[in-house]
């Protein structure tokens, strides 16, 4: 399963990142400081539900979960 982080930072949407940590997945990671990690998921819907438990507005990654990105 994958793991997953997300952006502590709000991008220019208000959106929190959510992004797939798997190595070679994703070149627009945020920096470790701002990053949250998610643990491990079997999906990038779950890991944005995760996601919003802290932060309501959270939204997969455009590059490593398209699947999951709405805005
Ligand atoms: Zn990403």
């Amino acid at each position: 399963m994958p793991n997953y982080c997300v952006n502590k930072n709000e991008q220019d949407n208000g959106d929190h990142e959510v992004h797939d940590l798997t190595p070679g997945a994703c070149n627009r990671l945020p920096d470790h400081q701002n990053r949250l990690d998610l643990g491990h998921h079997s999906n990038c819907r779950s890991a944005v539900l995760q996601a919003q438990h802290t932060y309501r507005q959270s939204n997969g990654c455009f590059w490593c979960t398209p699947t999951c990105h709405t805005s």
